[in-house]
């Protein structure tokens, strides 16, 4: 496997493209806006330079990895020699369905078309393909090149050789893969979400507030960020939006959003990218902004 395209620039493909690209690989980065791509270039050159800044890499790797990432509005050229496809365009279903057929039409026969999806399913997607045992759910986690753990999906028709290929590349790219079986959520939103939402809802009922209740998965749970102040890393949009997923596909009350979720993101409250959702984030700080009037 050499050639790798990668569909969408955003928050994930750039990350996606910056770990392929730093471990050798030949990476077409693709997505319709030219204005994303150059974001993404220019994210990427930022985020290898705190690397060199940090020694872990040199000037001359920095360059080398850049040299390795070209950018493409067209999808169908950009597939042409690909080995493998990564697809991390925007989380909506109608729209992966489209970028599919379209990568499954561009692409050799060979190759081994992937998603990064967080919770759309995986047969679902490989159903509008010709090729549905070479489609297989590759998660990353963000940010791309700090986090370890890929999720390594099988759909209904993924072949065990096709597995087996994923499992091994995301080794090659220093990452724990963990595989998994195509169900709502996988396994991190599946119990991660979940987790989100009571939260959210501890907060709803008045149970406690969002410092307390981020103070205690924080220092009682030792998590990193308590679950509101991921929620708004996350995007409340997304939180949303995987939630609906769980509650519709497994049928059962328990994934039902929090109202005060729902009320958020219809507030347009959608947390840091928004600029506020349980703390507003201005010049890099963070205060507590939903009060007791949402409880
Ligand atoms: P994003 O909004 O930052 O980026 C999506 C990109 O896709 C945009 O640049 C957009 O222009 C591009 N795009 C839209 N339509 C396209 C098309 N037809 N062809 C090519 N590019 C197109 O989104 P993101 O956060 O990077 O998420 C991408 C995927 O990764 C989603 O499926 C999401 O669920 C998944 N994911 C996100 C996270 C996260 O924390 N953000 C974590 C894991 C997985």
């Amino acid at each position: 496997m050499t050639n790798i395209t990668i569909i969408g620039a955003g928050t994930m493909g750039n990350g996606i493209a910056h770990v392929f690209a730093m471990k050798g690989y030949r990476v077409q980065l693709v997505d319709i806006s030219e204005a994303s791509l150059e974001k993404a270039l220019a994210t990427i050159d930022k985020n290898l330079g705190r690397m060199v800044q940090k020694e872990r890499i040199t000037a001359a790797d920095q360059a080398d990895t850049l040299a390795r990432i070209t950018t493409n509005t067209d999808l169908k050229s950009a597939c042409a020699d690909a080995d493998l496809v990564v697809e991390a365009a925007t989380e909506n279903v109608d729209l992966k369905l489209k970028i599919f057929k379209q990568m499954d039409e561009a692409a050799p026969a060979k190759a081994i078309l992937a998603t990064n999806t967080s919770s759309i399913s995986i047969t679902k997607i490989a159903a509008v393909t010709s090729r549905p045992e070479k489609v297989i759910g590759m998660h990353f986690m963000n940010p791309v090149p700090v986090m370890k753990l890929v999720e390594v999906i099988r759909g209904y028709a993924t072949t065990d050789e096709v597995n087996d290929k994923i499992v091994a590349v995301s080794k090659k790219l220093g990452k724990v893969p963990t595989e998994a079986n195509d169900y709502p959520g996988f396994v991190a939103n599946r119990i991660l979400i979940p987790m989100i939402n009571e939260a959210i809802y501890t907060l709803h009922e008045g149970v406690a507030g969002v410092q307390e209740i981020d103070t205690v998965m924080k220092l009682g749970m030792a998590h990193p960020m308590g679950p509101l102040q991921l929620a708004d890393f996350i995007g409340l949009d997304t939180v949303l939006a995987i939630c609906r997923v769980l509650y519709d596909g497994f049928g059962n009350p328990k994934y039902a959003p929090c109202p005060l979720l729902v009320n958020m993101v219809m507030a347009g409250k959608m947390g840091r990218k928004s600029g506020e959702g349980f703390y507003a984030y201005t010049k890099g700080s963070k205060e507590v902004v939903v009060s007791k009037t949402f409880a």
